[in-house]
């Protein structure tokens, strides 16, 4: 019998490996901008036609390859990234099987042009399914653009295998995300059919990830930080409050790469125990550092799945870096790169000693109460309801007008400030029946030195506004979503206004979907603020803004807040039973400047025995 084995001819060889290497769009982007950064390029342009399947495009200004470099790069474990066996364990590189060029090559059709830094000209290279077709000089920048079209053209099997264009388009841009975020110094762009759809400058990690995620990223992220002799971490995790019922934004990256690693994420879960509610994951962005020579990364062909050698202790390291980080964002401050927010603060913090934070739990919640239902479509999940039962409380005048839901206020833990305390002495002030309100304007209490007479309106702007500023600056608003969007109308002139104040009110909680010439649709507003106060809320603002003449000391968040608890605030004329009176009295005290309203007007005055005696003489 004659010999039956034969070498399978380049072009089938390449095929076959192809179906390892490519197996939709998103594949060719990771190959391409792997290959971008391992040539040292800080600026990479991605650009597709139809979720990459008729064009994937990347243009880098690295640093080139000579003709005939250019040449080999097309052939199979061609790879200018390790000359032996052993450099495998010393890997600083993305590529290195030498394979992604020509299994790309294999199943469509390429056009590589590069130049080299020193090169007057450079080269051209078109290939079609394994078959150079021409090779040129031609003038183009340093740097390389490799376009690759018609996917999978010459295997329709392949190409029939394609999804739909949004999910293709997902794919490329979750390995977008991954790449971009491994590398948050290089600036990236990317396009699809001719609108650019991301423009990441260079920048730090923090604003890396934000610039993908979204400005409301920023106010969730908790540093993680640790170096052992092992194990380097850095990077975020959310807060626990900000989980999501998908995995989307779970990122581990080990040397700059992107790994999936169920064993570390069980320890990420590990450390968010007890924080979570079921069904719901947590966000994370970390960067391991681990000496290259104890993975492996190298036991499946999209490189996503990594082998440690010392799993164990990494898991240990990790799941403690996190619990630690997530112990302390209570009273770690947001880290802020857009505004100090010392600049936004008008009074002075630095000698008050920081406050304990509380934690206001529910005692009473129960989910099968007819009433919880009700609450529930104000806020995104029930969790933050109970965080927010302060904050809610401060509206609770206007709560009332509305007849919204009564607030139980057995459940609101007021913070005390030391500092006042003195005027409190004896207990007379917690005692019930303590408070009265005269003229549905002021709340009369007893001190130990005699009287205090509250102006309830002043008192509530103080306490809103204290409030709003701090949101506003560690940007930690809660928005709550409307069931129907509000859509309020503006002259052009307004709606400039509300354009410029855009970001503030984003960060105090409101949403907008859309801000138009002459309209603005709001899909939420910030926690505790009534559907029905909105509209009034922006023509105050509006008015404040025509009416205050900006200054170098102009604060956008300090009017925003100035202006909100002005028309938020408890009115004159407004009756308020002994609990509203009580918590205004109490949240009056533990504001920074009690004695002044934010348009500095006095809150309180107090009427001393003797004053009183005086009287009687
Ligand atoms: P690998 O990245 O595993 O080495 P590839 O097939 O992806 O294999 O690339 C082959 C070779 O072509 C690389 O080793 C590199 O020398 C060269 N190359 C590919 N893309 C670029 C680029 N954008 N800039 C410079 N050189 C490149
Ligand atoms: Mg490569």
């Amino acid at each position: 019998m004659s010999d039956i084995i034969q070498l399978l001819p380049d072009h089938v060889a390449n095929q076959i490996a192809a179906g390892e290497v490519v197996q939709r769009p998103a594949s060719v982007v990771k190959e391409l901008l792997e290959n971008a950064i391992d040539a040292g390029a800080t600026e990479i342009k991605l650009i597709l036609k139809e979720a990459g399947k008729t064009l994937v495009q990347v243009i880098d200004n690295g640093k080139g390859m000579s003709v005939t470099d250019a040449r080999l790069s097309f052939e199979r474990h061609a790879t200018s990234k390790i000359r032996s066996a052993e450099d495998l364990f010393q890997l600083n590189t993305k590529g290195f099987r030498g394979e992604a060029l020509a299994s790309i090559a294999a199943i469509a059709h390429v056009e590589l042009k590069t130049k080299q830094e020193a090169d007057e000209l450079g080269t051209q290279i078109v290939i079609e399914g394994s078959t150079v077709k021409s090779q040129d000089v031609v003038v183009t920048p340093k740097g390389t653009s490799v376009a690759v079209k018609n996917l999978f053209f010459n295997i329709p099997a392949r190409r029939n295998f394609l999804k739909s264009n949004t999910v293709e388009l997902r794919h490329v841009t979750d390995e977008f995300h991954r790449v971009a975020l491994a590398h948050p110094s290089i600036g990236f762009s990317m396009f699809h059919n001719g609108s650019e759809l991301f423009s990441l400058n260079s920048s730090n990690y923090r604003q890396r990830v934000v610039n993908i995620f979204g400005t409301k990223t920023n106010e969730k992220l908790v540093p993680v930080e640790e170096t052992t002799e092992v194990l380097k971490v850095s990077g975020f995790v959310g807060k626990p409050e900000f989980s999501k019922k998908t995995k989307t934004e779970q990122f581990f990256f080990v040397n700059d790469r992107f790994v999936k690693s169920p064993y570390l994420n069980h320890a990420i879960n590990a450390a968010f125990e007890g924080l979570l509610k079921d069904g719901y994951h947590p966000s994370y962005f970390l960067n391991l550092t681990v000496d290259p020579k104890t993975i492996d990364i190298n036991i499946h062909p999209t490189k996503t799945e990594i082998k440690f050698d010392d799993e164990h202790t990494l898991y240990a390291i990790l799941r403690s870096s996190v619990k630690h980080s997530l112990g302390q964002f209570n009273i770690a401050p947001v880290l802020d790169f857009e505004s100090d927010a010392n600049l936004d603060t008008p009074y002075d913090y630095k000698d008050k000693s920081g406050k304990t934070p509380t934690i206001t739990v529910d005692r009473s919640f129960n989910p099968f109460k007819n009433d919880f239902q009700q609450v529930k479509t104000h806020s995104r999940t029930g969790n933050q309801l109970k965080t927010q039962a302060h904050w809610e409380s401060l509206y609770v005048g206007l709560e009332s007008k509305s007849n919204a839901s009564p607030i139980d206020f057995s459940e609101v833990t007021y913070e005390s400030d030391t500092k006042t305390e003195s005027i409190f002495k004896s207990n007379e002030v917690t005692q019930e029946k303590t408070t009265y309100q005269l003229r549905q304007k002021y709340i009369v209490s007893t001190i130990k030195s005699g009287m205090l007479i509250i102006d309830q309106n002043r008192a509530h702007q103080r306490i809103l506004y204290e409030n709003l500023l701090k949101q506003l600056t560690s940007k930690e608003a809660t928005t709550q979503q409307l069931l129907f969007p509000l859509n309020i109308s503006f002259s052009t002139s307004d709606t400039t206004i509300v354009k410029q104040l855009q970001p503030d009110l984003e960060f105090a909680g409101f949403e907008f979907s859309e801000v138009k010439e002459d309209q603005v649709i709001i899909t939420g507003v910030p926690v505790g603020v009534p559907e029905s106060e909105v509209s009034i809320v922006f023509e105050q603002l509006i008015s404040d803004v025509e009416n205050d003449v900006p200054d170098q000391n102009f604060s956008a968040s300090d009017l925003l807040a100035k202006s909100m608890a002005k028309s938020l605030a408890i009115k004159t004329g407004q009756t308020l039973n002994a609990e509203e009176q009580e918590h205004i009295l109490n949240s009056l005290f533990a504001c920074k400047e009690p004695s002044v309203s934010p348009t500095n007007k006095t809150t309180f005055i107090t009427l001393g025995v003797d004053d009183i005696e005086k009287k009687f003489m």
